[in-house]
């Protein structure tokens, strides 16, 4: 069995990533990948909202990128996303950004947490010492929740990513998962295995394992992502996280064209 299609890669588009999208495939076909998808940071709303993401007129010029990639690699299928970060209130933009090219999925993100406080933001680490982490824990999984239940994504991100510096509540998150998982697997969308976790300071792969067991009780899909941000970390891990996966039960995983899900086994 080939390892699953990784799904979460980026571009120098982002401004914190690099590599152009021939040299994230060129590694992906290297290492016996059969599937990928480009999945950069999309734009907002407004541009300068923050500076890790393209702008808005960049949008056709990362499309062409990656169909670069296609026309250079057809042996490899490369598909076309977007990892969109959810805030509340900005669905109808989110809807508008949808029809703007052929997306194959879109990844919903939640990294933000209130207005400006991207919460991964090394930047912003001071940020953790003014709250308690499960007021963080739960402002992240109340804003999750309505991701999933938004029925815009295909997929959610690495989705206990407040854990990314290594700063955990002492109080039980199962609560915060029941109810994000009860959406997830109402509306249908999956949840991605995210090996990005191992190469921070949580060393842990996006979800934990109490997070995903709970999400295969409840019937919610998973797919695969590396959060590539240079072609070396294509895959990364990817035994692990199948490993992960199968050990909570997991047999099956998704693909998606033209935000079109089929399964595949795992
Ligand atoms: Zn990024
Ligand atoms: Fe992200
Ligand atoms: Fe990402
Ligand atoms: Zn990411």
């Amino acid at each position: 069995m080939p390892p699953p299609a990784d799904y979460h890669m980026h571009t120098p588009l982002c401004r914190h990533a690099a590599g152009e999208p021939v040299e994230y495939a060129r590694h992906a076909v290297a290492i016996g990948l059969n599937e990928i998808g480009f999945s950069d940071h999309s734009p907002m709303a407004r541009d300068g909202f923050d500076d890790w993401r393209m702008l808005d007129s960049q949008l056709d010029e990362y499309v062409a990128k990656v169909r670069r990639a296609q026309q250079e690699f057809p042996q490899l299928t490369i598909r076309l996303a977007l990892e969109v970060d959810y805030l509340p209130g900005q669905e109808d933009w989110i809807r508008q950004l949808a029809t703007r090219h052929p997306w194959d999925y879109f990844i919903g993100s939640v990294h933000y947490v209130g207005d400006a406080w991207d919460i991964d933001n090394p930047a912003k680490l001071s940020e953790w010492k003014k709250r308690e982490a499960f007021e963080v824990w739960s402002a992240y999984f109340d804003r999750l929740t309505l991701a999933a239940e938004s029925g815009l994504f295909e997929i959610i991100g690495h989705a206990d990513l407040p854990k990314k510096f290594g700063i955990r509540p002492a109080q039980d998150c199962s609560p915060l998962y029941e109810q994000f998982l009860t959406a997830a697997a109402q509306s249908g969308c999956a949840i991605e295995l995210n090996t990005a976790g191992l190469r921070k300071d949580c060393r842990e792969i996006y979800p934990c394992r109490d997070l995903l067991q709970l999400a295969f009780q409840k019937g919610v899909p998973i797919t695969f992502g590396s959060d590539s941000h240079a072609p070396a970390e294509v895959g990364m891990h990817f035994a692990e996280a199948v490993a992960l996966g199968r050990s909570v039960g997991y047999t099956q995983t998704l693909r998606f064209q033209q935000r079109q899900r089929q399964i595949v086994e795992l």
